[in-house]
């Protein structure tokens, strides 16, 4: 059974299908979502859904590139709202260096304000990093972060990658890894050890080879899991197996869907 620890199932795009998707999932062995907020005005949004969806494993943060809408006060209801809404992260925050983003500096505040919160709740973090790994790296080993989490969509070198994985970080790893031209990945996933990663979609963006254009959802899951097992030639099962307990140890508060009463 597989678990697709960062994809967006709360966006307005999976709102016509969800059920229906999350059906599908079930018949390919995905079973265990962990849904990454993004956007303050939408943690409620989320909150409904985990009501309904008893599979989807909740993370509260404010995304990095969306700060140009959002108001650092919101930051404080962050830690309430996690304590009080069964989050299982806090994420995803982290830095998005990019020519529409907001300024470094203000990106800075946020992330370190939301990481805070994560250390004051003994979470576990979704990190974003858009060119930005080092400085990252830098900052948590700063602030003495000691939760761990995961380094979503990874597309670092192995330097990097070992890095992230000493400070108790796992990568996630996603469709990325699908494309033939991916070599710095494949060569970084080759040598990973088991412990070190975990498998993610991001839907409805990263989309996997031969699926450019589409909405990208959990049901690749297999897909990706099929592309590490071929690289490291390893059994998909597991893969599947590996990448499973990679994420209950990553996150404690995580519950695999096949555990919850429907
Ligand atoms: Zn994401």
């Amino acid at each position: 059974m597989y678990i697709d620890s960062h994809c967006h199932l709360d966006f307005t795009v999976f709102d016509e299908d969800r059920d229906h998707l999350i059906e599908q999932c079930r018949h390919l062995g995905v079973d265990g979502f962990i849904i990454p907020g993004t956007k303050f005005e939408r943690w409620n949004n989320q909150v409904l859904l985990k009501a309904r969806y008893p599979m989807f494993s909740m993370a509260y943060g404010i995304h990095p590139y969306f700060l140009s809408d959002e108001l650092i006060v919101s930051v404080e209801y962050l830690g309430e709202f996690c304590e009080n809404n069964d989050a299982v992260a806090v994420g995803e925050i982290g830095l998005d260096i990019w020519p529409t983003s907001l300024p470094l500096d203000l990106q800075l505040s946020f992330f370190r304000s939301q990481l805070s919160v994560a250390s004051t709740l003994n979470l576990p973090i979704i990190l974003h990093a858009r060119r930005s790994y080092d400085l990252l790296y830098k900052e948590l080993k700063k602030q003495r972060f000691s939760y761990g989490g995961v380094v979503h969509g990874f597309s670092g070198s192995l330097v990097q990658a070992k890095r992230f994985i000493e400070l108790g970080f796992v990568l996630g790893i996603g469709g990325n890894i699908t494309y033939t031209r991916a070599s710095k990945s494949i060569k970084v996933v080759k040598e990973l050890k088991n412990e070190d990663f975990v498998l993610e979609t991001d839907s409805p963006d990263m989309p996997v080879m031969g699926l450019q254009g589409e909405r990208n959802t959990p049901r690749n899951i297999p897909l990706i899991a099929q592309s590490i097992a071929d690289i490291r030639q390893q059994s998909l099962h597991s893969i599947a197996k590996n990448t499973s307990m990679n994420v209950c140890r990553v996150f404690p508060k995580f519950v695999r869907g096949s555990n919850v009463e429907l």
